[in-house]
């Protein structure tokens, strides 16, 4: 069995193509956290205190999140026997983002879909193929609307257990924008892993170039280059966190009807958007529901505001209409096809 589990850090190291001229630095701090590695650049005056401060963030998220650590929040709803759990304000808002994105994309995107993350060994690194039988049992574990939240609480049936992976760096490049804008930063840069943040707009006013990775290259390669402003650039794909074995590809994309990796024909999905929540839940959700699903909930829902870019497994690239002055396909051998409203 060959086993890889690449860490998401492709679209940090091709960020800010281009090179032109800055007209200052930024702070800048890189930091593992989350399971990944983060990038963040602040600029203007304050920048270092305003970065100083995002960084503890980031660390005090994770420790309410970290599904695998004792004294998380997610840990203690996890094993709590069917007791109600009491939340901090983050991760009651959180979770009640999260389980509307659940119902909007009709359980694609489920919360809940944990017990068959950890039965692919996707939590330790310790890969492997349940049996069918396995799988069928775990089924009926993944099921979003059981779980209930009230009054800064929550609680989960005995025997189920949820993590915030599909949604919490979304959520966290959300919320550390929201706080630097209030704290008077008009620019800033934060790739959370794959999962790209920006706040307004370059110093010198020109748009954020952010990369798309080729899902297909293993080199890392650039797929593509959306230009945004005060917006989030979301990535899912199988190719981020996977095993092989036995000939067949398995990665961390769950289908909650099946328990078993999404196979959707889809190699990577990439949301962009203004709300870092929505962008990251429907990266997930759209991966698993395939490129004819992705393209009517997106016709569907045009109140979200978002584009999409789609990769399906024949190399062909999928944008939404939205995106056609903005992305520039940079491996040209692609065929383009664009999603109309
Ligand atoms: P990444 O974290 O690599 O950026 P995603 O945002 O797509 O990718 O989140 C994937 C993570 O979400 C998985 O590692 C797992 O913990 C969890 N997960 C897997 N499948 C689902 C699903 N269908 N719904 C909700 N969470 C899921
Ligand atoms: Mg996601």
């Amino acid at each position: 069995m060959r086993q890889h589990a690449l860490p998401a850090i492709a679209l940090a190291a091709a960020l800010l193509l281009g090179g032109c001229a800055r007209t200052q630095e930024p702070a800048s701090n890189q930091i593992f956290a989350m399971d990944t590695v983060m990038t963040l650049e602040i600029y203007g005056d304050g920048a270092q205190e305003q970065l100083n401060e995002a960084v503890g963030t980031i660390y005090r998220l994770e420790d309410l999140w970290d599904v695998t650590s004792e004294g998380s929040e997610v840990w203690a709803l996890d094993h709590s026997a069917g007791d109600w759990v009491d939340l901090s304000p983050e991760t009651a808002d959180l979770l009640a983002q999260a389980l509307e994105l659940c119902a909007l994309t009709g359980g694609a995107l489920d919360l809940t879909a944990y017990p068959a993350v950890r039965a692919w060994g996707f939590t330790t690194g310790e890969y492997r193929v349940p049996s069918q039988e396995e799988l069928d049992a775990l089924v009926p574990l993944i099921d979003y609307t059981k779980l209930e939240l009230e009054d800064g609480r929550a609680r989960l049936p005995e025997g189920m257990e949820l993590d915030l992976g599909a949604v919490a760096k979304g959520y966290t490049g959300a919320y550390l924008a929201q706080t630097l804008r209030e704290g008077g930063v008009a620019s800033a840069l934060l790739s959370l892993g794959g999962n790209v943040q920006t706040v307004g707009a370059k110093p010198d006013g020109s748009p954020w170039r952010v990369a798309i990775q080729d899902p297909d290259s293993g080199q890392q390669a650039t797929l593509g280059v959306v230009e945004v402003a005060d917006q989030a650039v979301i990535t899912s794909g199988g190719y981020q966190r996977y095993f092989e074995a036995d000939g067949e590809t398995y990665w961390h994309i769950m289908d909650p009807d099946t328990a078993a990796p999404a196979r959707s024909g889809l190699r990577s999905v990439t949301v962009i958007g203004s709300d870092g929540t929505v962008c990251d839940a429907l990266s997930t959700a759209l991966f698993v529901m395939g490129a004819e699903e992705a393209a009517a909930f997106w016709q569907v829902h045009p109140e979200l505001e978002v584009e999409l870019v789609l990769v399906e497994e024949d190399g062909t690239v999928l944008i939404t209409q939205g995106l056609e002055d903005s992305f520039q396909l940079t491996q040209e051998d692609r065929t383009l096809e664009v999603i109309a409203p």
